[in-house]
């Protein structure tokens, strides 16, 4: 590999990517916990490919969409090219794409009701894949919010494990106009309680707070691509 080669491999080649990896490095590091346990999934919704590449040429291979079909259009041609690039489903999914999701993500993080589980068990059988796959809580009880309730939690569980669809972990988003930390806290609970390794938490504005209430997913659009 030449100089100049490993000059832009190096992640601080594309600042925003530098900027958002040392927040998580300091959030980790005044946590107490090993940065390398926390995964950046850059959100490259309504984003081109030419937007993007700046962070793949930085080696940065982990991506998230919320559209199954934005996806498709956009990731299919760089996954031949990049066989490391690890998609993240983290909108809303119906079931009558759950085939198309479960072909092109290697994790789903929007997983909130029985009849979705049964969609992806059926997909899982007939591709031969299995995602791995994060249940989805309405952390903040708000209406036209994706995720369960936080009663729902142990059925669901339950169901997905008995169709074989692999749940991980809980992802959450919550209330917009309130201070986060307590509904994080309240999700890392929720996961240990029912002995879930993953939580999916914390997007540009609060991705330290999430990373100190236990985050190992964090999902990050804005400062890494600007506003949409
Ligand atoms: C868009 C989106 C994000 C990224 O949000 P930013 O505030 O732009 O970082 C994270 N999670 C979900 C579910 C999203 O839809």
């Amino acid at each position: 590999m030449t100089q100049e080669n490993m000059v832009t491999q190096n992640t601080s080649s594309y600042l925003p990517l530098a900027k958002v990896q040392a927040q998580i490095d300091h959030a980790a590091k005044i946590a107490g916990r090993d940065a390398s346990d926390i995964t950046l999934i850059a959100v490259s919704k309504t984003k081109p490919v030419a937007e993007i590449m700046p962070l793949m040429t930085a080696d940065h291979h982990v991506f998230g969409e919320n559209r199954v079909q934005e996806a498709d259009d956009k990731w299919p041609p760089l996954k031949l090219q990049n066989s490391a690039l690890d998609l993240h489903l983290v909108g809303q999914l119906q079931s009558n794409k759950a085939e198309d999701a479960v072909r092109l993500f290697s994790h789903i993080h929007s997983v909130d009701r029985a009849s979705l589980i049964t969609a992806l068990a059926r997909a899982q059988d007939k591709l031969g894949c299995q995602p791995r796959c994060f249940l989805q809580v309405n952390i903040g009880n708000e209406d036209q919010k994706g995720g369960c309730s936080v009663d729902q939690i142990s059925v669901l569980l339950k169901a997905a494990q008995d169709a074989g669809v692999h749940i991980t972990g809980l992802m959450a988003v919550p209330p917009h106009d309130r201070e986060p930390a307590p509904y994080f806290a309240l999700l890392a609970k929720l996961a240990r309680d029912n002995g879930l390794a993953h939580l999916s938490m914390g997007m540009s504005a609060d991705i330290e707070t999430a990373i100190m209430c236990g985050a190992t997913h964090v999902r990050v659009g804005t400062a890494l691509f600007g506003a949409r």
